[in-house]
């Protein structure tokens, strides 16, 4: 079944409507970046990318490998796992203060 763009803009852990953030603009359709705002939320502060036809389709996605890595402009997925390592590093350390 096709997804709509009210399911879409919906954060694919937490199931609550994104906050609207950067819309580019493509031939014929629109990509809007979504922004999860919920903070009992893993994607907390995390972006997706819908893309969004001008007839106002959205156009099926592979849906595990999509969701896993969004397409965030700047966020590569060398640096989401930079960032989870740096994480881990830190909560180490506050371990080793205690
Ligand atoms: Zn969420």
């Amino acid at each position: 079944m096709a997804v709509t763009f009210d399911q879409a803009k919906r954060c694919p852990k937490c199931d609550n409507p994104g906050e609207q953030d950067v819309v580019r603009n493509g031939p014929d359709y629109k990509l809007y970046t979504f922004i999860c705002r919920n903070e009992a939320c893993a994607w907390f502060g995390t972006g997706w990318v819908v893309q969004r036809m001008d007839d106002g389709t959205i156009p099926e996605r592979e849906p595990s490998r999509e969701k896993s890595f969004p397409a965030i402009p700047g966020m590569t997925q060398e640096k989401a796992i930079k960032s989870l390592k740096q994480t881990a590093k830190d909560e180490e350390r506050g371990l080793r203060g205690r």
